[in-house]
């Protein structure tokens, strides 16, 4: 079998994984046909996946204390328990000016939370410093002792390259580029490290515990300083050939517009990303305008801010309407800053891909706003973690000794 096929086995393996994970999670004491039933996966995929979970440790099972002498005389089903507290994990986000850590359990239920504000020009070093220093205060916060975490997670807003872990040039912070990222934060923390673009890390969290957690296929859109897509096909993570799929925030929607970070004129990200929205309102609104105040005055119904936002949801909707033709997918799902504007960018969107997607394939994508909001890049690299579980525990046995 080519590696790129094996690959994505077993990304679709991951996502079942966690889908088998939040079951368990959601009803404490569960049978194996449950979560078949729940999961939609059939008896043997879920038996296996069980079977590794119990390997690691993190599954436990126990007959029905009810039903152990049942009158039916039947075999008791037997119920199976996750257990959450076996380890715990990290998640560390990394936005264009913020940075977010959180510490989880095994279940991905948030322990402890932090966030500060980053300098947009931070220079990346500093930056992994920073974060290795709010990995700790949070694990203090949690009360989680370090040998406890089976690893961390962390989210970059740009491509990163998943065979030698380097960041690739389109990220949205400069001082990142062709950095090995994940060795670095390891170095720093003393634990596997694992680093993927936000947008794939909120696609991931959108399937396993939100808006998309029925759906196979689907889009994740994030709208905040750069634009970015996070593809699930037929219920994996789709990476592509060199970590780069998604890329939406630079296909070309004005050939004579203004030139873009990349170098390319007219990208999707110079009419659509936030940054264009300020820029679009500073001569009526001032100089002092900011994303949050456009949203904020959007909702109270500044004509200006409305329009705007709507007019960014047309072209957003415009370039998602292709992706939906050549995608079919079940849902596009809208992350990232500008997710809360909910329906005033929304509507916008709808209108676009209404006229430019295919009848059928438009009428077959809900075009919905993300339910985790601003935690769901940092959920995702938690999830990451825990379903990568059986990978890094022997990462962290070797870094421990
Ligand atoms: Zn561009």
């Amino acid at each position: 079998m080519p590696p790129g096929r094996a690959g994505s086995l077993e990304s679709l393996r991951r996502l079942n994984r966690l889908r088998v994970i939040r079951a368990l999670r959601d009803e404490g004491q569960i049978s194996r046909a449950e979560i078949a039933r729940r999961t939609g996966l059939s008896r043997s995929t879920v038996s296996s996946l069980v079977a590794d979970l119990q390997a690691d440790g993190l599954v436990v099972e126990r007959p029905e204390p009810g039903l152990a002498h049942g009158s039916s005389g039947g075999r008791p089903p037997i119920l199976l328990s996750f257990d959450a507290s076996a380890g715990a994990a990290v998640g560390v986000d990394f936005g264009h000016s913020h940075l977010r850590v959180a510490v989880s359990d095994l279940a991905s239920t948030i322990l402890a939370e932090r966030t500060r504000p980053l300098d947009t020009d931070h220079d990346a070093f500093a930056g992994l410093e920073m974060a290795a220093e709010l990995v700790v205060e949070t694990l203090a916060d949690a009360g989680v002792a370090k040998e406890l975490v089976i690893g961390a997670g962390m989210g970059l807003p740009g491509p990163v390259d998943q065979g030698d872990g380097t960041v690739h040039s389109s990220a949205i912070l400069p001082g990142w580029i062709g950095m090995t990222v994940a060795e670095e934060l390891q170095k720093r923390l003393e634990i596997p490290v694992m680093v993927d673009n936000d947008a794939n890390l909120g696609a991931l969290a959108e399937a396993a515990f939100g808006a998309g957690r029925d759906a196979t296929d689907l889009v994740y859109l994030k709208v905040s300083s750069g634009i970015g897509a996070g593809l699930i096909l037929n219920g994996r993570l789709y990476r592509g050939s060199a970590g780069l799929a998604g890329e939406l925030g630079h296909v070309l929607v004005h050939p004579e517009g203004i030139v873009c970070r990349c170098g390319n004129r007219g990208c999707l990200e110079t009419v659509a990303a936030s940054g264009a929205l300020v820029d679009l309102l500073r001569r009526s609104h001032g100089d002092d305008i900011t994303i949050e105040r456009i949203l904020e005055a959007a909702h109270a119904g500044d004509a200006g801010c409305v329009r705007v936002i709507h007019d960014a949801g047309r072209a957003l909707g415009t370039v998602a309407a292709t992706l939906l033709n050549v995608l079919n997918p079940e849902m596009l799902i809208i992350g990232g800053h500008l997710a809360a504007a909910g329906d005033l960018l929304l509507d916008g969107m709808r209108e676009s891909v209404a006229r430019a997607a295919l009848p059928e394939t438009s009428r077959g994508a809900q075009v919905v706003a993300g339910v985790l909001g601003e935690r769901a890049h940092v959920l995702g690299a938690l999830a990451l973690v825990v379903s990568e579980a059986d990978r890094v525990l022997p990462t962290r046995l070797a870094l421990a000794g």
